[in-house]
Parts: structure tokens; sequence; C-alpha cells
């Protein structure tokens, strides 16, 4: 099994356990150890939500990450991916706290947020993360706003969970004691921040909506420098090249080969390519995958539902 197939959670095998002939002894399942430097993708398109027979693989829902580091939980983006996750939080952890950090405000970012039911419950607490926005909002702002009559029925204070917003500047470092995350400004015109969370020694970059035209671009080249895991926004780059209705003359593989290149060059462990294009079905992604694969064998396309488990310490 690979590391991409590994269950985020250790199974319990205290179940198994039966015989016929022999009493049962029924011993209570060990607590699940929360894995050291996990990554678990909620939402991988961009844009907004496509739901259909012919996306049910890759997944419908807008962008949402999750990453499981040192004990802590830290969380990528409110797209509607953010609902299912919250569902499974519920289930799985009380009270809840959680580390949210947003790149940007455009709606695939943002619209999970009035449905992530934890925020709801009294008890759990989310410390939350941006940087203001060209007009200078704040996070908390564009937040408040979005969950305001007539776009939403049920206004941001009827979450009654402790949430504590953190304004940020771009360039700038948060330590969550041992969880270092180093922000950078990868697109002038959305804002959106990029993210390096660094624990133990494992790196993994969360760079979206990132305005990437040069593979040798020094800030993204430092930015991705080593890690272990970047998670590229492979689909804003370079529309037309992953666009199924352009001719194969229009389509234009040098803006993504730019991110392959980038990788490559900032010698990446791995990269899986993010945010796919609402209009994109599986099977065009399937060759895209196949296509990226034949240059860049540690390259894989997002699926919702994907988890990876990263090495961490002495390597
Ligand atoms: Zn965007």
């Amino acid at each position: 099994m690979s590391s991409f197939d590994a269950p985020i959670y250790p199974t319990d095998d205290s179940r198994r356990v039966s015989s016929a002939s022999q009493p049962v002894l029924r011993l209570a399942p060990a607590p699940a150890a929360p894995p050291e430097f996990a990554v678990r993708f909620w939402g991988v398109r961009g844009s907004v939500p496509s739901p259909s027979q012919a996306t049910m693989r890759y997944g419908g829902n807008t962008a949402c990450v999750e990453l499981r580091v040192g004990g802590k939980r830290l969380i990528f983006d409110a797209g509607t991916g953010l609902r299912v996750l919250g569902e499974h939080l519920v289930q799985e952890q009380k009270p809840i706290e959680a580390h949210l950090f947003f790149t940007h405000t455009h709606w695939d970012r943002i619209q999970g947020f009035p449905f992530f039911v934890p925020a709801f419950m009294e008890g759990n607490c989310f410390h939350i993360y941006g940087a203001a926005s060209l007009n200078n909002a704040s996070i908390k702002q564009r937040l408040y706003e979005q969950m305001l009559r007539p776009n939403f029925p049920v206004p941001l204070q009827a979450m009654r969970s402790n949430l504590k917003f953190h304004d940020i500047a771009p360039g700038s470092t948060i330590a969550i004691e041992d969880v270092e995350i180093e922000t950078v400004l990868l697109n002038r015109h959305s804002r959106a921040l990029g993210y390096r969370v660094t624990w133990n020694r494992c790196t993994v970059v969360y760079a979206t909506d990132a305005d990437l035209h040069d593979p040798h671009d020094p800030t993204f080249l430092h930015f991705a420098q080593d890690a272990d895991l970047l998670i590229f926004d492979t689909a804003f780059a370079n529309h037309a090249y992953f666009d199924p209705c352009a001719a194969a003359e229009t389509r234009n593989p040098d803006t993504w080969r730019a991110c392959v290149d980038l990788a490559i060059e900032a010698k990446v462990k791995q990269m899986v390519m993010f945010h796919h294009d609402p209009t994109h079905e599986d099977d065009f992604l399937d060759q895209i995958e196949t296509e990226v694969q034949a240059i860049y064998a540690n390259a894989q396309l997002a699926r919702e539902g994907m988890v990876l488990n990263l090495p961490v310490g002495d390597r």
C-alpha cells in the first residue's frame, strides 16, 4: 500500500478476534494515536463546486486541505470541502480546537465557512488567520459580511465557538508551539498568501492562486525549496493548457511546465497539483496526470479524500 492509500487513522484490529469454540475477549479499542504529519484533501476544485457523475473520482468540493501535525490541526481554506470536514470533526473530537488559515477570500475559499457546524458549537475553539484584502478589509470583516442578509440567513455572531481572529502580513512567520508557518505573497491581484509549514524537519508548502510565470522566480523557488510536499495550484497558472475545449495548438504547456520545472529546481520531493477547473471531468484529469507523470514522476493530481502521511525527523 502506498502512503497515498494509507488510512489517516490506525485501523482497530481488536474487532477481528472471534472463534466459535473460544470465549471472545473483548478489549476496549486502543486510543487512536494521531498521525504525526498527515495531509488530507477535503476539496480540490477551484472557482465553484462541480458535483456530477463525471467528477466523482476527483471530487467536486472547493478548496480545503487539512494538516494534522505534531498534535495540532491546521486547516487551509474554507471552500465547500470544509463542510464535510466539519461533519467528521463533530464525530471525532470534543472539544475541537483547530487553526484555520485563509489564503484569500474568493468564493472557492470561503463558501464552506457558514456551513462549518463545529463553529456553531460552544466549547470549540478556532484560531482564524488571514491577511488584509486589497480594500484593506480584515479576514474577520470578510467572513462576517458573507454571512449577512440577504446573502445568508445566519450571522457570524450565531457561531458559539470561541473564534480568535489573527490579522497577518505577507512575509510574517507564525509559531504554534513547535510548528512553524511561514507566509509569502503569491499573487498581487488576489493578494493570495502561500503557507510553508515545518515541523520536525518536514515541510509542506501550500501555494494556491499562485501567479507563476517564471520557473526561476526567486520568491517561489525560495518558498518551495526542499519541501517534502508542494501543493501547487497548476490550474490557475495555465487555464489554456487545461482547457479541454481548446484546440491543441492553442494549448500552452509552457506555463504548466513552469510549475513542474520549479518543483524540480526547488528539489521538491513530491508535488500535488491542486485547484482543478470545475469544467474538467475525471477522464480529462486522468489524461493530464499521465502527461505530467511522463516528465515528472513525483507529481500527482489532488483527489478529494486523498491522504498523505509524511516522513518526519531524521532522514
Ligand atoms: Zn482565487
